[in-house]
């Protein structure tokens, strides 16, 4: 069999199909496979997470976590991180459920996926970038054309990604070859980038990071996209942190167009916020708003909250009208969103290759019989936290059960 893509997903696939007895042969277009493992997590590999079952399904949203129910109950993270543990990568929980190396490189999840590859006897061809891919007609097979030369083979597992960080090979070349043999493309949008905003004062707060700020993302219509609690990191394009990156897919996939909502302080409520500032005026009248906000946020953004609530004054001098300004904006920091910074800067693809024409349980397509699909070249994501190779991994392995 032929694996498409030397990935989280090709890996595993090419390892678990080679290690029930099948001839594997793994073509990657760069010389080196896993590029994107190396880069994950800041060079640490956030692997996988602590979430289990439902809850981990619904990080993918309703429909796409029901289609992986199969993949992710079938290898679920604990499986994942037995499968580690077992080949010498010992593992750690870190903050917000995240699964790490304990030795903080994502270079020893890389050479452990490679260990079993070598183990299983798999054939790792680097720089085979496939060009196209046909059936066979002498034998119904397929014929995998790359500058190296034609492979043959009975059945097929295409794992070559989405268009994220394209220099990391991720150039959807897999996408024309599944539109090719008839599937529908989602189209693809960029997702996990940091968002592009167009408005100054955002980016003079530049550096500032808000740990536990909410999020509240709607579009035109004011209808409710998505809402996170995450931190947030204001920088001089934008917006960018777990927060606000978890909701750029939403924003591509609308063209635009978006609002965005930040609570300042989720955990007070606009009536208390405006009790705190009479309180103040009461305590002392003489003292300027700017040093009358809540003391957990930064203070170049409490002077920036007053400047556009154009409140700049002591808090004796603040007016209902003002007071009520400064306090919609700590609850509702609105700035709006057009776009993210693209696919050079997004961790992963939303869109791919529709799951209604894909098998849910064995990864084959259902229009094409023995042609397999693996990871992120599929409609599917997931936020920041260990999701996305959860996935790829998962389905990787289905795939090398079945192809
Ligand atoms: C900067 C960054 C950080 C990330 N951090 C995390 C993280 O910490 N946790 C997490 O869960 N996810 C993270 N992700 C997302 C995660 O890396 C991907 O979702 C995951 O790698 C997808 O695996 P894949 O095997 O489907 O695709 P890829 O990893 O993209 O692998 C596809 C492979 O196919 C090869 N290929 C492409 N075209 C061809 C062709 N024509 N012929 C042969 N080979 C081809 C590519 O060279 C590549 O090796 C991060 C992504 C980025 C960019």
């Amino acid at each position: 069999m032929l694996v498409v893509g030397a990935g989280a997903a090709g890996l595993l696939a090419a390892i678990v199909a080679a290690e029930r007895g099948r001839r594997v042969v793994l073509l990657e277009k760069n010389r080196r496979p896993g590029l994107k493992i190396l880069i994950s997590g800041g060079g640490r590999c956030n692997l996988t997470t602590t979430r289990t079952g439902a809850d981990l399904e619904a990080q993918y949203g309703a429909r796409r976590g029901r289609w992986l129910r199969h993949a992710l109950r079938s290898f679920p993270p604990p499986a994942l991180c037995a499968m580690l543990e077992s080949a010498g990568v010992p593992l750690r929980e870190e903050d917000l459920e995240k699964i790490f190396p304990v030795s903080g490189r994502a270079g020893d999840v890389l050479e452990a996926l490679l260990a079993r590859v070598r183990a299983a006897g798999v054939r790792l061809v680097p720089e085979a970038p496939m060009r196209s891919i046909e059936r066979d007609p002498r034998d119904g097979g397929f014929v995998v054309h790359t500058p190296q030369g034609a492979f043959r083979a009975p059945s097929v597992v295409l794992a070559t990604g989405g268009l994220s960080y394209p220099r990391t090979g991720a150039t959807g070349d897999g996408y024309a070859v599944a539109r090719a043999f008839g599937h529908t493309l989602v189209p693809p949008v960029p997702a996990l980038a940091p968002l592009a905003v167009d408005v100054p004062w955002v980016h003079a707060l530049a550096g500032i990071v808000l740990p536990a700020a909410e999020l509240t993302l709607r579009d035109a219509s004011g209808a409710v996209l998505c809402v996170r609690r995450r931190p947030t990191l204001f920088t001089h394009k934008g917006l960018s942190g777990p927060g606000p990156m978890d909701l750029s897919g939403f924003v591509e996939e609308r063209g635009g167009a978006c609002t965005l909502a930040i609570d300042l302080v989720p955990g007070q409520s606009s009536a208390d916020l405006d009790a705190a500032l009479l309180a103040e005026a009461q305590r002392d009248g003489r003292r300027s708003v700017v040093h009358c906000l809540p003391a957990e946020l930064p203070e170049r953004l409490r002077a920036t909250l007053v400047e556009v609530a154009a409140a700049d004054t002591t808090v004796a001098q603040l007016g209902r009208a003002a007071r009520r300004r400064l306090v919609d904006l700590m609850k509702a920091l609105t700035i709006p969103v057009h776009r993210s910074l693209g696919f050079s800067h997004a961790e992963v693809t939303r869109g791919g290759v529709a799951l209604a024409e894909v098998d849910p349980r064995t990864m084959e397509s259902r229009l094409v019989p023995r042609l397999y699909f693996a990871g992120e070249i599929l409609d599917i994501d997931g936020p920041i936290g260990g999701f996305n190779f959860q996935a790829a991994f998962a389905t990787g392995r289905l795939a090398g059960l079945h192809a």
